[in-house]
């Protein structure tokens, strides 16, 4: 199976969001985050292709043309008085959402962060663009100081995760088709 792994914003061009009383940078966290799912998908038997890009086109592209069998953006959310926190997988399609839900639901599992849900979201370019199931993990609240701990302390954890919630999510695949 292969998984295309798409850690937002390209770190040379563009931080993402960012926590300015420590100095983290979205597009660091979400290039390590990117990094330990490769190997956790990878140990798993998973074939992975990774391009963090803000040229969302090429993203998409090279997704569609490997003929990936799912999608997976990661990113790190804020909000305008830093006191919003959680985790949320956005997904587009029927196929993501039975993914979202199972990667939202490892997440819960093995993270100590609060469940903000998997949400269906129209607009977003990489979901809608991409002809396979796909789903945007909003890691946390990166410019709020409770979850950017959770970011600096749980990058592990919720690599592990998302990849157990593939695992689940291809097994119930394999199931449904029997
Ligand atoms: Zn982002």
């Amino acid at each position: 199976m292969r998984v295309f792994v798409n850690p937002g914003h390209d770190p040379a061009v563009d931080s993402g969001a960012i926590n300015s009383d420590y100095g983290v940078r979205e597009a660091d966290v979400v290039k390590q985050a990117g990094a330990l799912l490769e190997l956790d998908l990878k140990q798993a038997g998973y074939e992975v292709q990774l391009l963090q890009s803000d040229d969302l086109d090429a993203v998409v592209t090279a997704a569609n043309n490997w003929l990936a069998d799912i999608f997976v953006s990661l990113h790190c959310n804020a909000s305008p008085n830093h006191n919003a926190r959680g985790t949320e997988t956005l997904y587009y399609s029927g196929q993501g959402r039975v993914l979202g839900e199972a990667v939202q639901k490892n997440i819960l599992e093995k993270v100590p962060t609060i469940d903000r849900g998997c949400k269906e979201r129209q607009g977003l370019y990489v979901l809608r663009r991409t002809v396979m199931p796909a789903i945007l993990v909003e890691l946390a609240f990166i410019d709020n100081t409770d979850d950017l701990e959770i970011l600096e302390n749980e990058l592990p954890a919720f690599a592990g995760a998302i990849a157990a919630g593939i695992d689940e999510y291809f097994k119930q695949v394999a199931y449904d088709r029997r």
